[in-house]
């Protein structure tokens, strides 16, 4: 099948094509990978015979495939043009991912506040790959609602959920109309409408 029809399944369809011309011009095995939990993507410089290679993971929302995909192939141009004499996210590596982000400013391919928190991002001389978390916040709030979103009369008793600012509650009995819940840290007790939106958390 043809690379690009394959990318624009997972990138913004505008910007397929580039991300094709790129794996052909920089000559690079580009694989879509299944969720590796704690990183997005990865570049490996070419070693014993393998050339270039770069692997994303599948189920990233198309902008935070882009912004991850562009991550890793400035992560290829840097050691092109300084093999190991540049650090991982040095200023080398850096003035790459600016400039080779600028393709899909200039194609507007991304909503408004992705691209500010992706221009803050390029301008914070402390950013690395994964610290910043604004930008992936904002990549996140694109995410196609999971299917671990669910209100909480339909949780089961004694189940743990969470809330979107991050706190955790057990679902306790249902008094009058609410049910009881109480927070995990601080062992109080909070009142939950039962069609309150949380993200049930395993085990
Ligand atoms: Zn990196």
């Amino acid at each position: 099948m043809d690379k690009v029809k394959v990318l624009e399944r997972y990138l913004p369809p505008e910007a397929a094509p580039l991300i094709g011309r790129w794996i052909d011009y920089f000559k690079c095995e580009f694989k879509i990978s299944r969720n590796r939990g704690t990183k997005f993507g990865d570049y490996r410089a070419p070693y014993d015979g393998k050339g270039h290679r770069i692997s994303v993971n599948f189920d990233l929302n198309p902008y935070a495939f882009l912004v991850t995909t562009v991550h890793e192939f400035a992560h290829l141009h840097t050691w092109n043009e300084h093999k190991q004499k540049a650090k991982p996210h040095g200023s080398e590596w850096k003035a790459n991912f600016k400039k080779m982000m600028q393709p899909f400013f200039e194609k507007d391919v991304f909503p408004p506040d992705i691209k500010q928190a992706i221009t803050n991002y390029l301008n914070n001389p402390a950013a690395s790959s994964c610290s910043d978390l604004t930008l992936f916040r904002s990549l996140r709030k694109y995410d196609p609602v999971k299917e671990s979103v669910h209100t909480v009369e339909k949780l089961p008793i004694k189940s743990l959920f969470k809330l979107k600012d991050g706190r955790v509650f057990r679902k306790e009995e249902k008094l009058r109309k609410r049910y009881k819940c109480v927070e995990v840290s601080s062992r109080r007790v909070y009142l939950f409408s039962p069609v309150a939106e949380v993200e049930l958390l395993e085990g």
